[in-house]
Protein backbone atom coordinates (compact mmCIF):
# COMPACT_ATOMS: atom_id res chain seq x y z
CA UNK A 1 0.00 0.00 0.00
CA UNK A 2 1.31 3.50 -0.91
CA UNK A 3 0.78 6.20 1.15
CA UNK A 4 -0.78 9.14 -0.18
CA UNK A 5 1.75 12.12 0.13
CA UNK A 6 -1.44 14.66 -0.68
CA UNK A 7 -3.89 13.19 0.84
CA UNK A 8 -5.09 16.09 3.90
CA UNK A 9 -4.96 13.85 7.46
CA UNK A 10 -7.37 14.44 10.26
CA UNK A 11 -4.31 16.25 12.14
CA UNK A 12 -4.54 19.16 9.47
CA UNK A 13 -7.68 20.05 9.42
CA UNK A 14 -8.37 19.67 13.48
CA UNK A 15 -4.44 20.42 14.63
CA UNK A 16 -3.04 19.07 17.69
CA UNK A 17 -2.52 21.89 20.07
CA UNK A 18 -3.20 19.60 23.03
CA UNK A 19 -3.35 15.92 24.31
CA UNK A 20 -7.12 14.38 23.80
CA UNK A 21 -8.23 12.23 26.49
CA UNK A 22 -11.28 10.35 26.32
CA UNK A 23 -13.33 10.16 29.08
CA UNK A 24 -16.67 8.80 27.91
CA UNK A 25 -17.69 8.76 31.54
CA UNK A 26 -17.87 12.45 31.46
CA UNK A 27 -20.85 12.64 29.07
CA UNK A 28 -23.15 12.45 31.86
CA UNK A 29 -21.99 15.60 32.74
CA UNK A 30 -22.29 17.19 29.26
CA UNK A 31 -25.83 15.48 29.36
CA UNK A 32 -27.22 17.72 31.84
CA UNK A 33 -26.68 20.93 30.27
CA UNK A 34 -29.33 19.71 27.72
CA UNK A 35 -32.64 20.22 29.35
CA UNK A 36 -34.83 16.92 29.94
CA UNK A 37 -38.10 17.10 29.39
CA UNK A 38 -39.33 15.58 32.88
CA UNK A 39 -38.67 16.65 35.96
CA UNK A 40 -36.16 14.89 37.53
CA UNK A 41 -37.36 14.89 40.61
CA UNK A 42 -40.63 13.82 40.18
CA UNK A 43 -39.13 11.14 38.32
CA UNK A 44 -37.05 10.53 41.36
CA UNK A 45 -40.21 10.22 43.21
CA UNK A 46 -41.44 7.68 40.81
CA UNK A 47 -38.28 5.43 41.47
CA UNK A 48 -39.10 5.71 45.01
CA UNK A 49 -36.54 4.50 47.80
CA UNK A 50 -36.41 0.57 46.34
CA UNK A 51 -35.77 2.19 42.81
CA UNK A 52 -32.40 2.93 40.87
CA UNK A 53 -31.97 6.35 41.58
CA UNK A 54 -31.29 8.93 44.22
CA UNK A 55 -34.03 8.67 46.34
CA UNK A 56 -33.11 7.45 49.76
CA UNK A 57 -36.82 8.63 51.52
CA UNK A 58 -39.97 9.19 50.63
CA UNK A 59 -43.58 8.85 52.47
CA UNK A 60 -46.14 11.23 53.48
CA UNK A 61 -46.13 13.50 50.38
CA UNK A 62 -42.30 14.20 50.73
CA UNK A 63 -38.42 12.69 49.91
CA UNK A 64 -34.95 13.15 50.48
CA UNK A 65 -32.85 12.50 47.43
CA UNK A 66 -29.10 12.56 46.70
CA UNK A 67 -27.91 15.19 44.99
CA UNK A 68 -26.50 14.20 41.73
CA UNK A 69 -23.92 16.86 41.41
CA UNK A 70 -23.37 17.45 45.32
CA UNK A 71 -20.86 20.48 46.70
CA UNK A 72 -20.42 18.56 49.40
CA UNK A 73 -20.11 14.41 50.86
CA UNK A 74 -23.34 13.62 51.72
CA UNK A 75 -25.01 16.54 50.37
CA UNK A 76 -29.21 16.08 50.52
CA UNK A 77 -32.03 17.63 49.01
CA UNK A 78 -35.79 17.21 50.76
CA UNK A 79 -38.33 18.04 49.06
CA UNK A 80 -42.46 17.54 48.29
CA UNK A 81 -43.29 14.37 46.00
CA UNK A 82 -45.64 16.58 44.27
CA UNK A 83 -44.64 19.10 41.35
CA UNK A 84 -44.86 22.43 43.40
CA UNK A 85 -42.69 25.29 43.07
CA UNK A 86 -43.90 27.88 45.51
CA UNK A 87 -43.70 27.23 48.76
CA UNK A 88 -47.32 28.92 49.75
CA UNK A 89 -48.65 26.13 47.14
CA UNK A 90 -47.92 23.19 49.75
CA UNK A 91 -50.64 21.96 51.89
CA UNK A 92 -50.61 22.14 56.04
CA UNK A 93 -49.88 18.62 55.86
CA UNK A 94 -46.85 18.67 53.19
CA UNK A 95 -45.44 21.61 55.02
CA UNK A 96 -45.07 19.90 58.02
CA UNK A 97 -43.80 16.85 56.94
CA UNK A 98 -41.50 18.94 54.86
CA UNK A 99 -40.11 20.55 58.25
CA UNK A 100 -40.19 17.37 60.33
CA UNK A 101 -38.14 15.61 57.57
CA UNK A 102 -35.77 18.57 57.26
CA UNK A 103 -35.04 17.91 60.71
CA UNK A 104 -34.50 14.42 60.81
CA UNK A 105 -32.26 14.54 57.93
CA UNK A 106 -30.16 16.94 59.60
CA UNK A 107 -30.15 14.50 62.53
CA UNK A 108 -29.09 11.38 60.41
CA UNK A 109 -26.44 13.25 59.03
CA UNK A 110 -24.85 14.32 61.95
CA UNK A 111 -24.64 10.75 62.83
CA UNK A 112 -23.52 9.10 59.87
CA UNK A 113 -20.79 11.74 58.88
CA UNK A 114 -20.27 13.86 61.73
CA UNK A 115 -20.14 17.10 60.13
CA UNK A 116 -18.83 20.25 61.45
CA UNK A 117 -21.65 22.06 60.75
CA UNK A 118 -23.84 22.31 57.36
CA UNK A 119 -25.51 24.88 55.06
CA UNK A 120 -29.36 24.31 55.06
CA UNK A 121 -30.91 26.67 52.37
CA UNK A 122 -33.43 26.72 49.81
CA UNK A 123 -33.11 28.94 46.30
CA UNK A 124 -36.90 29.87 45.53
CA UNK A 125 -36.96 30.96 42.21
CA UNK A 126 -35.50 30.95 39.06
CA UNK A 127 -33.51 34.35 39.73
CA UNK A 128 -32.98 33.10 43.31
CA UNK A 129 -30.19 30.39 41.96
CA UNK A 130 -33.06 27.54 41.26
CA UNK A 131 -31.48 24.80 38.95
CA UNK A 132 -35.13 23.57 39.19
CA UNK A 133 -37.56 26.10 40.43
CA UNK A 134 -40.87 24.44 39.25
CA UNK A 135 -40.11 21.22 42.14
CA UNK A 136 -38.54 23.41 45.16
CA UNK A 137 -36.23 21.39 47.38
CA UNK A 138 -34.52 22.50 50.32
CA UNK A 139 -30.61 21.97 50.30
CA UNK A 140 -28.69 20.16 53.35
CA UNK A 141 -25.09 20.93 52.89
CA UNK A 142 -22.53 18.91 55.64
CA UNK A 143 -19.64 21.03 55.84
CA UNK A 144 -16.51 20.55 57.16
CA UNK A 145 -13.42 22.75 58.71
CA UNK A 146 -11.03 23.80 55.52
CA UNK A 147 -13.43 21.82 53.10
CA UNK A 148 -13.42 24.75 50.93
CA UNK A 149 -10.57 24.94 49.16
CA UNK A 150 -9.43 26.61 45.51
CA UNK A 151 -10.61 24.04 42.94
CA UNK A 152 -14.56 24.67 43.60
CA UNK A 153 -14.00 28.24 43.68
CA UNK A 154 -12.06 29.15 40.22
CA UNK A 155 -13.02 25.89 38.64
CA UNK A 156 -16.25 24.44 40.21
CA UNK A 157 -14.81 21.23 40.54
CA UNK A 158 -14.59 19.39 43.73
CA UNK A 159 -13.36 16.10 44.48
CA UNK A 160 -15.23 14.24 46.97
CA UNK A 161 -13.88 10.99 48.95
CA UNK A 162 -17.32 9.23 48.65
CA UNK A 163 -19.11 8.20 45.35
CA UNK A 164 -22.77 8.70 45.21
CA UNK A 165 -23.41 5.05 46.00
CA UNK A 166 -21.53 4.98 48.88
CA UNK A 167 -23.67 7.84 50.05
CA UNK A 168 -26.70 6.15 49.34
CA UNK A 169 -25.32 3.19 51.66
CA UNK A 170 -24.20 4.58 54.47
CA UNK A 171 -27.78 7.06 54.48
CA UNK A 172 -29.87 4.23 53.24
CA UNK A 173 -30.46 2.35 56.59
CA UNK A 174 -31.29 5.48 58.42
CA UNK A 175 -33.48 6.65 56.22
CA UNK A 176 -35.46 3.21 55.61
CA UNK A 177 -36.59 3.01 59.22
CA UNK A 178 -37.37 6.92 59.49
CA UNK A 179 -41.02 7.85 60.89
CA UNK A 180 -41.92 11.09 61.12
ZN1 LIG B 1 -41.31 17.63 39.67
Amino acid sequence: MTENKNKISIEDIWPQERDYISRPERLKYIRKLIPSEECVFCNEARLGPEGKGLCIYRKHGVMVVINKYPYNTGHLLVLPVRHVGNLWDLNEQEYNALSQLLRKSVEILESVYQPHGMNLGMNHGKVAGAGIPDHLHWHIIPRWSGDTNFFPLIAETKVHPETLEQSYERLHADFNKLEL
